[in-house]
């Protein structure tokens, strides 16, 4: 019997895959029978750990910091070169920084807008543009980005964070109504605490089980349920979730 998987030899470009929630989204997919392009920053050893960890051949590891519109190019065109093609653009690398307003000088706060705004909003935004160029001339493709709760719930230790995963809401649901005639759908993840690097200070410091308490679950989110939605907004069966942003934050926010 062909037991055909879901994701058979799609080809995946999953952002900040050497660690975290990344990973754990490489796994689903290469699970599937895609072939995956762990991207990272500079982290080789945890690249190489994801790449080792996943089921399945023919993935790829490539660095560059999606912060610099070049590297981003650069990414997708070797991506494309590698793997062969790109039908799948996962935008999950990310970074967090506790600055609070009032407890920094105008300096910092602007060097803390830039870093933040350039490596959640428009590295991303960089690599949407550059894989829809791939994806419309080959007949349609995926995106999903890894937003946060923070967007809905605000982040008054780090007003940038908020804003920029704000943003990428936003890029995302305009590029879902601006891609849809040509076969791209975009869907946004927002997850809520995921004990990661990124988390694990908060977690395991005095706040921990506050946080933990936060959802009704008390605990937090698990990085398998996320790389579930992911997969869930990527599946092939489902244009019509175009547009969709799916909280995995265990009731600790509600919106409707
Ligand atoms: P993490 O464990 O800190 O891992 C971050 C990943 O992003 C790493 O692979 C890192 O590469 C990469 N990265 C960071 N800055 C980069 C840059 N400038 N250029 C290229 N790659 C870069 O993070 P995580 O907790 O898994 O978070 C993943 C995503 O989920 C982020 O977008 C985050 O905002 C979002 N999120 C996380 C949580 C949570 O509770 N963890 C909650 C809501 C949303 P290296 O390994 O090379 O450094």
């Amino acid at each position: 019997m062909n037991m055909e998987m879901k994701f058979s030899a799609r080809n995946v470009l999953v952002t900040g895959a050497s660690r975290g929630i990344g990973r754990a989204i490489a796994m689903a997919f290469a699970n599937e029978g895609a072939h995956i392009a762990v991207h990272y920053r500079s982290n080789v050893q945890a690249a190489e750990n994801t790449l080792e960890a996943l089921a399945g051949n023919g993935h790829c590891r490539i660095a560059a910091d999606v912060s610099d519109p070049a590297e981003c190019e650069r990414l997708v065109h070797e991506t494309i070169e590698r793997l062969g093609g790109l039908d799948i653009l996962v935008n999950n690398a990310g970074i967090y920084a506790t600055r609070p307003v009032l407890e920094q000088n105008y300096d910092d706060w602007q060097t803390a807008w830039r870093t933040m705004l350039a490596t959640n909003l428009t590295g991303p935004a960089h690599l949407c543009f550059l894989a829809a160029q791939h994806m419309q001339a080959h007949g349609g493709g995926r995106i999903v980005n890894i937003s946060s709760r923070g967007a809905f719930r605000g982040e008054p230790e780090s007003p940038a964070y908020g804003a920029s995963k704000a943003g990428l809401n936003a890029l995302s649901q305009s590029l879902a109504v601006a891609l849809a005639p040509h076969n791209i759908f975009v869907g946004v993840v927002a997850p809520g605490f995921v004990e990661t690097d990124m988390t694990r200070p908060y977690l395991d410091g005095p706040h921990g089980d506050t946080i933990r308490a936060q959802s009704p679950l008390n605990r937090v989110v698990g990085e398998n349920e996320i790389a579930t939605a992911v997969l869930f907004l990527a599946d092939p069966e489902l244009p019509s979730v175009t547009g969709a942003i799916i909280d995995v934050n265990g009731a600790s926010y509600l919106r409707s």
